[in-house]
């Protein structure tokens, strides 16, 4: 109990609106620590003003600190999310066409202040959020407003509008001289060079294309950009220094990303052996978003672990066991935002469940989620000089990874939330 007064005590005393504590010196005791690619029993943290600037066993730091004991847990790196939509909520909920259409700015960003907050508690520190689905640039406040201390919740990599060819995306089904807003920006041939620079003028991290859609004559996902206008995009943010992103599930759209110079593919369900050797050989991440698919399912009816699995999810086992025996990189992410925010954890579980070890999965979400967003010097791991955002959970996650949903401490940036 001792521990627990201790936190009480702190947030009592100095709590901001926010709900956190200033930066501070702080010597974090818990049973272990994950360090973002080995466990340490035994292991201390010493945060000093929001880095963390000492790590092992029996550190005994000078000068005046507090000491938080975390008896029984294991401390890791904060939760890097490789895929969320902050400004989506569940479908079963409210479909994505009401959302696109019915909600007003005001209440979608009145909900991602939630979502955003319940990532943090959930131990996610950090977001790279993969488009705002027709809430524009709202994104981009977002982040300002997490950064100024407004509001609590993870740091955010953002893409803002994300971008699609003329006449794939959605919402559609209305009348032909009615105009929908969309939940993201149309580009072509003849414009691409200025719809990237203008998100990034705008204030994208790394720019989004949908390399397929479900568009084909039979609602199947076919590839929408040419491999050159792909490439063009990706020049285009090379040399504002930022990247590109694809969303692509179809075999062909994935095949030109990867050519294209794409850093990411999302989704990749038609991923071939092929498909992930290419993928490996041009050093392109896989995000595999297995939790979206698993609980869009469940919203159109299946019934999981009474009903007998879809072939979907049959179909998306056996890609991401060839995902894995190819070596390609995988990105912890699970397109959360289709389930909801701070149940992050539902995509580890699944990565997991569909044949990944439960340590290899934490060091995606840490460690290996840092390296692919070029994010290491700074987040994913656990030692000197990087910034202290830190989680502790009761219990060990690589012997269970569902323990990831017990957090009892989370620090960001030397915060305690
Ligand atoms: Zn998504």
């Amino acid at each position: 109990m001792k521990q627990l007064v201790i936190i009480v005590f702190i947030l009592n005393m100095v709590t901001p609106s926010a709900g956190y504590t200033q930066k501070g010196n702080y010597l974090l005791k818990p049973a272990r620590v994950f360090d973002g690619k080995n466990m340490h029993e035994g292991w201390n943290v010493f945060v000093s003003n929001g880095i963390i600037s000492e790590v092992g066993a029996n550190i005994k730091p000078s000068g005046t600190y507090t000491t938080i004991d975390l008896p029984g847990t294991t401390m890791i790196p904060g939760m890097i999310e490789g895929h969320s939509h902050i400004l989506l909520h569940p479908y079963n909920e409210t479909s994505w066409n009401d959302q696109v259409l019915k909600e007003s700015f005001a209440e979608r960003v009145a909900r991602a202040t939630l979502h955003l907050k319940n990532s943090l508690l959930a131990g996610f520190t950090t977001l790279r959020d993969l488009g705002t689905e027709g809430a524009g640039y709202a994104d981009v406040g977002l982040k300002k407003a997490v950064d100024e201390g407004i509001i609590p919740g993870p740091r955010l990599i953002i893409s803002t509008r994300a971008i699609v060819a003329t006449g794939s995306y959605g919402p559609k089904g209305f009348a032909d001289h009615v105009d929908i807003p969309l939940g993201a920006e149309e580009a072509d041939a003849g414009n691409i060079v200025k719809v990237v620079r203008s998100q990034i003028g705008k204030g994208a991290d790394f720019i989004k294309v949908y390399a397929d859609y479900r568009w084909g004559p039979s609602g199947e996902a076919m590839p929408t950009f040419s491999e050159e206008e792909i490439r063009l995009m990706v020049e285009t943010a090379k040399s504002g220094g930022r990247y590109v992103v694809a969303h692509a599930s179809s075999h062909e759209g994935m095949r030109r990303a990867i050519l294209a110079g794409v850093e990411t593919i999302e989704h990749g369900d038609g991923g071939t052996e092929a498909i992930f050797k290419l993928m490996k050989e041009k050093n392109v991440a896989f995000c595999p978003t297995l939790a979206a698919g698993d609980a869009v399912l469940q919203y159109n009816g299946w019934k999981k672990g009474s009903e007998k699995e879809p072939l979907r999810i049959t179909e998306k086992r056996k890609s991401f066991q060839l995902a894995l025996e190819s070596g390609v990189k995988i990105l912890a992410g699970g397109d959360v935002g289709v389930y909801s925010h701070g149940d992050n954890v539902r995509e580890l579980e699944l990565m997991v469940d569909y044949g990944m070890q439960p340590e290899d999965v934490l060091k995606a979400v840490t460690s290996g989620n840092a390296q692919i967003l070029h994010m290491q010097d700074r987040i994913g791991s656990i030692k000197p000089g990087m910034l202290a955002d830190l989680v502790a959970i009761a219990g060990d996650p690589t012997k269970d990874i569902k323990v990831l949903r017990q957090v009892k401490f989370v620090m960001k940036d030397g915060k305690i939330y």
